[in-house]
């Protein structure tokens, strides 16, 4: 069996701490197939020395990175970004074989993240032959014309920590590290060990092709022991996973004294909102019904961005309901490798324990209009009593006024749950806001003053809102897509991060400094053309 290992300081490290050990947290080091539980590698545990490996990233790494231009880290984040696609079906199988995933959850990951790291390496090449950013204009301080200020934005000298969630392994370790390493900082990246099989095969092959500089990229398999203990204000530490670990992770007490700058990317209970403009034959219908099922069902439902709330107008829910139960009841849950299966499994034991909590939860609350509590009789292709399958569960609330667990909790599977309303954009708008911020939500309607509505009331609560109307059907991917072009993350619940959103998405590696002095001095320095300024 395939052990996966840690690539620290410029070499393999046979171990890595316990998953969490250091912080407490419980150990499952043997990676298994969820669809019939059999193992497919380990991660073997051990001691690692963490201050030796920051150290190594940090000065070998950051100041290779720094040595280069954006235009040339582009180029490497786009190199990174041909050979994922490169190894495409390697990768796809992989996926398949550890994360539950059907070909089609696969590619997006996969897809994603070559597609991110291309175009960040786009973003590096048009940045050109510079390796600091000017920020605005200079700005005039005083009566006086000489004394000005600027703003420019440099590389920390620091690492950048990546911790990510297990439903993403593949996008999830990419989109950060294109950032990170088109920003100037060096990373130092964990996946999440329960689906660690691509990101260390990704790992693999980048040390294989060596295409980045020693230091610039390392791969902590299993938990971080005492890491975090050894970043200053210099480092950055990026996480992507659940509250509870977000909260623990940005409050420990090395984190907090030395302000190390934290992002985390967490919970979020994604609305869909129908429009009662739109009539069942409508493309801007299909499109909200087409949405629904995609993130009920792609990846099992466990995309943080999948749509969990679902608000129908009153008087059309009926409708919703019929068109959404027959539809699920044609996608076929079963082993993820096989064509004719629509939906494999939750990635892990835990996560299906998880997920019937949840669905027992929201059904104090709400009825089930398909998949009961989630059990699934015969899931196709697969031994009996093997796998982690959860049935996709259609729930709707007995009462949308006083139902609080939908606002509340997020079951993390094939589970949405309809919440009726009046059809009015504020009601609209204080139900989804009962969520207490979100990454995304869409609004499906042909009516553009509801859809302002909707836009400026629910903008204050997300990252990201989709407007979908009818003539955008065939022309646009669903909400549940995060571009590289556009900010992720969102308040609140969601974890108050933000990632992404091309430009923008550097800030969050780069220092923002004020330079006050005189005019002549400072457009000397920094008003150069991008090819003057290396
Ligand atoms: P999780 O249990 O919080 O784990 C996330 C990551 O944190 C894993 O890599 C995990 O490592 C690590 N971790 C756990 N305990 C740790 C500790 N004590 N010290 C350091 N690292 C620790 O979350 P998950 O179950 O993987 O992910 C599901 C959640 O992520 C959902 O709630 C979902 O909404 C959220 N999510 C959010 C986004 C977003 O972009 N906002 C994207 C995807 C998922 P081990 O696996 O080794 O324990």
């Amino acid at each position: 069996m395939k052990t996966i290992r840690s690539y620290l300081a410029g070499g393999w490290v046979e171990g890595g701490h316990k998953s969490g050990a250091a912080l407490g947290g419980a150990a499952a080091q043997t990676l298994v197939n969820p669809a019939t539980e059999e193992p497919v590698a380990e991660v073997a545990g051990g001691p690692v020395d963490w201050g030796r490996a920051v150290a190594h990233a940090r000065t070998r790494g950051g100041e290779a990175l720094r040595a280069l231009t954006f235009a040339e880290r582009g180029q490497l984040v786009k190199a990174l970004s041909k050979l994922i696609h490169a190894h495409r079906d390697e990768l796809i199988a992989l996926a398949i074989a550890n994360g539950g995933n059907t070909r089609g959850d696969a590619k997006f990951d996969i897809d994603g993240a070559s597609g991110t790291l291309a175009a960040y390496g786009e973003v590096g090449i048009a940045l050109g032959k510079t390796k600091f950013l000017v920020d605005g204009e200079a700005a005039q301080l005083t009566r006086s014309v000489r004394f000005v200020g600027q703003h420019i934005a440099v590389p920390r000298q620091g690492v950048a920590v990546h911790i990510n969630a297990f439903n993403f392994p593949a996008w999830g370790m990419m989109e950060k590290a294109a950032v990170a390493l088109l920003a100037g900082m060096p990373v130092i990246t964990k996946p999440a060990t329960s689906t660690a099989l691509v990101a260390a095969r990704m790992m693999e092959l980048v040390v294989e092709a060596k295409l980045l500089p020693d230091g610039a990229l390392s791969f902590v398999a299993g938990g971080v022991g005492d890491l975090l203990a050894h970043l200053d204000g210099q480092d950055v530490l990026s996480f992507t996973g659940s509250s509870d670990t977000g909260q623990m992770l940005r409050a420990q007490k090395d984190v907090v004294a030395r302000s190390v700058r934290v992002n985390v990317e967490a919970d979020s209970l994604n609305a869909a909102v129908l429009g009662r403009d739109l009539a069942r034959d409508s493309e801007g219908y299909s499109l909200f019904v087409a949405d629904v099922l995609r993130d009920m069902t792609q990846k099992a439902g466990q995309k943080c961005t999948a749509i969990r709330r679902v608000l129908v107008p009153a008087d059309m829910v009926e409708g919703v309901r019929e068109d959404l139960v027959e539809r699920l009841g044609a996608i076929k849950v079963g082993d993820p490798a096989r064509e004719d299966v629509g939906m494999g499994p939750v990635a892990t034991k835990k996560q299906q324990e998880d997920v019937r909590a949840g669905i027992a939860r929201l059904r104090e609350e709400a009825d089930s209009l398909f998949g009961g509590d989630g059990s699934v009789g015969e899931a196709v292709g697969v031994p009996t009593g093997k796998g982690f399958f959860v049935s996709p569960v259609l729930l709707q609330v007995r009462d949308g006024k006083s139902a609080r667990r939908v606002h509340e909790h997020e079951v993390f599977g094939p589970v949405a749950t309809i919440i009726p309303y009046s059809g009015e954009a504020r009601d609209a708008v204080a139900i989804v806001a009962r969520g207490e911020g979100g990454l995304v939500s869409s609004v499906y309607s042909d009516d553009r003053a509801f859809l302002g509505d909707m836009a400026f009331g629910l903008a204050p609560y997300h990252g990201r809102l989709f407007l979908g109307s009818s003539k955008l059907a065939g022309h646009a991917v669903g909400p549940g897509t995060v571009l590289p072009q556009l900010v992720h993350g969102g308040p609140g619940r969601a974890g108050g991060g933000e990632e992404l959103g091309s430009l923008r998405g550097l800030a969050f590696y780069l220092q923002r400094t004020a330079i006050a002095g005189d005019k002549p001095i400072l457009e000397a320095l920094f008003n150069k053309k991008p090819e003057d300024a290396a």
